[in-house]
């Protein structure tokens, strides 16, 4: 599979950078000492900082997809006779659903019509009494992006501990765990941090790290033996070595170039400008909401959206990103996460119009 001069646009992997990852060509070095204790140490405190916890929060590092995070946050933070909401406006909704049935917790479903962004919180007020709060910031399927500060207070106020599935909007989107009173923050290495997938993070903020059950029905994922080994900058079991290495890379990237205030405006001035100069084309946003990281496209002249995907990979060599079950048919998505430059984006938009024979 050569695919060096493909132009990749889908939200998971993303553009990586190259002066990240010749890197990963490096001989794996043994990890039990000091040097890599530091280095996970420090991988620690950056990501503290770029998410604003609160003092004494805590970042436990997973070798898994973020999937296996959203797992592990069920089992570790609710037990069988918490009350847990989840809310559900896509496949990723769908999934905490899901990880919440396999695992006999009571779960609640809230599907907010279309387009609530939940900025009002009136409607969850049914669900006051709940134990634990879970949502995606983005529902990556759809590119539907919620209203955390509101979500925040209304778990706040609530005393619900509010677990957020941050992995489609973290270094392209405002996220702050202190503002917006997230408890459970979770992210992943293939999507804003342009890393190749096998990493996830779930950071922890005091109460949180207070409400940790302390025999969750997992041992790999008992987020006790994390934070225990975690102290010392080690895991319990071996983690994804070269990928916790080019993860400090990208951090140290990320703060050297003005921090995550620089990410999340790159993102923007990107995203504002595919969404710009699309204008003129049969293609309409599908959300109201969406966050800078990636677009949800409707194509509106009948083209099949799958179709397109695969035509734009046989004669642009672009990878777009199709849509699963029903929407497949109509919809597919553009990312802007990652190191997808504005010479990209622009490439795209010259493809988009000579793909309908639109003057630009
Ligand atoms: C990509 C993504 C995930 C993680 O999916 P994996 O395939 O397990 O990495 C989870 N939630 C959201 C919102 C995502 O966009």
């Amino acid at each position: 599979m050569n695919t060096s001069q493909q132009l990749i646009f889908t939200p998971g992997p993303v553009k990586e950078f190259p002066e990240i990852y010749e890197h990963a060509a490096e001989q794996t070095p043994y990890f039990r000492n000091q040097q890599f204790s530091n280095l996970m140490l420090e991988n620690e405190r950056m990501l503290l900082d770029l998410v604003n916890a609160p003092a004494n929060s805590r970042v436990i590092t997973l070798t898994a997809s973020g999937t296996a995070a959203m797992e592990a946050a069920v089992l570790n933070m609710t037990s069988l006779k918490d009350n847990v909401l989840s809310i559900i406006t896509g496949g990723f909704g769908e999934r905490f659903a899901k990880i919440c049935h396999t695992h006999a917790r009571q779960c609640q479903e809230y599907r907010p019509v279309f387009n609530d962004n939940l900025s009002n919180t009136d409607v969850l007020s049914d669900y006051s009494d709940c134990d634990t709060l879970l949502i995606n910031a983005n529902e990556t399927s759809i590119c539907h992006q919620f209203d955390l500060n509101s979500v925040g207070r209304f778990s706040k106020e609530n005393n619900i501990l509010n677990i957020v599935d941050a992995i489609s909007v973290f270094l392209t989107d405002q996220l702050d765990m202190t503002e917006q009173n997230i408890d459970v923050l979770i992210i992943s290495s293939q999507k804003g941090i342009a890393l190749p997938p096998g990493l996830a993070m779930v950071v922890l903020n005091p109460k949180a790290i207070e409400n940790i059950e302390p025999n969750p029905a997992t041992l790999y994922f008992n987020f006790n033996d994390y934070l225990r080994d975690g102290e010392r900058g080690q895991t319990p079991y071996t983690p994804a070595v070269s990928l916790i290495i080019q993860l400090n890379r990208r951090l140290q990237h990320i703060v050297q170039n003005g921090g995550v205030t620089n990410t999340i405006k790159h993102a923007a001035s990107i995203a504002q400008y595919f969404r710009e100069h699309i204008k003129g084309l049969p293609l309409a946003h599908y959300s109201e909401h969406m966050p800078n990281s990636v677009t949800a496209l409707a194509v509106t002249n009948g083209i099949n959206a799958a179709q397109l995907v695969n035509d734009f990979q046989q004669r642009y060599n672009m990878v777009l990103c199709p849509n699963g079950g029903e929407l497949s048919d109509v919809v597919f998505r553009v990312s802007h996460m990652g190191n997808v430059t504005l010479d990209d984006t622009k490439s795209l938009i010259s493809s988009l119009h000579h793909y309908f024979g639109i003057t630009q």
